[in-house]
């Protein structure tokens, strides 16, 4: 089954846009660590890695339907926040941008009649509901604590572990 232009075009965008959610997260990481909240610091790196983790699926998939892998520039991150809750709130705008993209990069392989690409976004589009969902859940949480160091520290604890849903839950790896 050939691979059309239009949609080997929308995959290597795609690409680029999970290197681009890698960096940004990795700055975010950095970011907890320079205000000292390590749990914080480590769910977000290992958010880092799951979008490397996406963007080589990607190239793995071009590779594979005989496409070219087309790099471009990556743009610095944001490195200063006012708050956890600012991080988290621009986490979850990355994530719902990269949803609308995976969405229109389907639309694009249904209408070139593509099943293989259909099939392999098929994973994407379900993780993108797990990534919204466990951002959307630490929002809740981050303004529930509101200003208590407390709650902060709890919750730093409890994402150094693993995530809300503890060790099985956030910061997972996806298999490759
Ligand atoms: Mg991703």
């Amino acid at each position: 089954m050939p691979f059309s232009e239009r949609t080997k075009e929308a995959m290597n965008q795609q690409l680029r846009l999970e290197i681009q959610a890698f960096y940004k997260y990795l700055g975010m990481s950095d970011y907890f660590d320079a205000v000292s909240l390590p749990g914080f610091s480590q769910w977000m790196f290992s958010q880092s890695q799951e979008e490397w983790a996406h963007a080589m699926k990607f190239r793995t998939f071009i590779q594979d339907r005989g496409g070219r892998v087309e790099l471009g520039d990556i743009e610095a991150p944001p490195s200063d926040f006012e708050s956890p809750l600012d991080v988290f709130e621009q986490a979850l705008e990355n994530e719902q941008q990269v949803s609308r993209s995976i969405s229109d990069i389907y639309a694009i392989a249904e209408e070139e009649k593509d099943f293989a690409s259909q099939a392999f976004l098929n994973w994407f589009v379900t993780e993108q509901v797990e990534e919204e969902k466990t951002v959307g859940d630490i929002i809740d949480w981050l303004k529930r604590i509101g200003d208590s160091p407390q709650g902060l520290f709890l919750l730093d604890e409890r994402l150094g572990q693993g995530g809300l849903n503890g060790a099985a839950g956030g910061g997972e790896v996806a298999p490759a």
